[in-house]
């Protein structure tokens, strides 16, 4: 876990930012002056080029954008893209970052974790030096945020708290984190109290940061190649990966995304072929529950893109 954790309202805005700061995120001047107001953050610089999914070349450009500049600490603003280049060049460069999350959803801002794609195909790394040096979760970031970011989000998180109860790599603390998140993320989400959202979020990211995501997340990446949100591509990727692993988790999840209206998937490229690109995944492949062969990968994007998984069955009486 990151060395210090803030968390609460005003979190954001109580705490000391080092000057000559570089601001990284996703979002528009409109909204991210806003935000810096509300931190008191002072001389500062932003890049805010980054777009979702981010690739190794925007790494690259962020990296440029600052040569020669005396740049004290990274400060990740917005969803997982900003603090997942943030992390990156964390690693790259040795300078401090600070995390704050917007969106509520990937837990990133607590995670060893960082997605970044190579030549358009997105990869899970892990290192240690992605560990962020200040993490801070405040909920004045949540009103305002759009439905569709908000579901995609937390659709995110009750998949990785899941996932993350089932990992391999799992133990008794990890489930202990990932089963807190997710009977929190099911209350926020199935009867309507976003602000739940926020810690919910962050015990996902404590929880399956420290063991791992399975079949679902490895399932998911074929749609996320294609332009599907993240959230959205695991609304019927993880309810299929957490029926073919008879997760405890198969029905509430499914029941999560059911209330949260999510459509079903498409993929364009012919399945056999997709299946070769998931299966490398070994890093979520290898933690998950049971085993699964190239067949077992097929089956489920067949059950992904020609049953709609989450469509609700109605029970006859008896
Ligand atoms: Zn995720």
């Amino acid at each position: 876990m990151p060395r210090k954790i803030v968390y609460g309202e005003n979190a954001a805005k109580d705490f000391k930012y080092p000057e000559n700061s570089l601001v990284i995120t996703t979002t528009t001047p409109d909204i991210y002056n806003k935000w810096l107001d509300y931190m008191g953050v002072k001389n500062y610089e932003v890049y805010d080029k980054i777009t979702p999914d981010p690739a190794i070349e925007t790494v690259e450009a962020v990296k440029k954008s600052f040569e020669g500049k005396n740049v004290s600490t990274f400060i990740g603003l917005g969803g997982g893209s900003s603090m997942d280049v943030c992390k990156y060049l964390g690693k790259l460069t040795g300078i401090p970052k600070i995390l704050i999350p917007t969106t509520f959803g990937t837990g990133a801002e607590m995670t060893t974790y960082a997605v970044i794609s190579f030549e358009h195909k997105k990869k899970l790394l892990q290192d240690e030096a992605f560990l962020a040096d200040a993490a801070i979760v405040d909920p004045y970031f949540l009103p305002g945020t759009p439905y569709n970011i908000m579901r995609n989000s937390a659709c995110d998180a009750a998949a990785q708290a899941s996932e993350g109860y089932d990992s391999k790599l799992g133990n008794p603390l990890t489930r202990l984190f990932c089963k807190e998140a997710f009977d929190i993320l099911e209350d926020a989400i199935v009867n309507d109290k976003p602000n739940l959202l926020p810690y919910g979020a962050m015990l996902s990211g404590i929880g399956f940061g420290n063991s791992s995501t399975t079949l679902g997340h490895a399932l998911s990446y074929v749609f996320s190649n294609e332009g599907v949100p993240h959230g959205y591509s695991l609304s019927s990727c993880t309810t299929v990966a957490h029926r073919f692993n008879k997760s405890i988790y198969y029905e509430r999840f499914k029941r999560i995304c059911q209330k949260l209206k999510f459509e079903p998937l498409k993929l364009k490229q012919p399945l056999d072929q997709a299946a070769d690109v998931i299966m490398p995944d070994r890093g979520h492949l290898d933690n998950n529950p049971i085993p699964v062969t190239k067949e077992d990968i097929v089956k489920c994007l067949e059950n992904i893109v020609n049953m709609n998984p989450l469509e609700q069955v109605i029970e006859e009486p008896r």
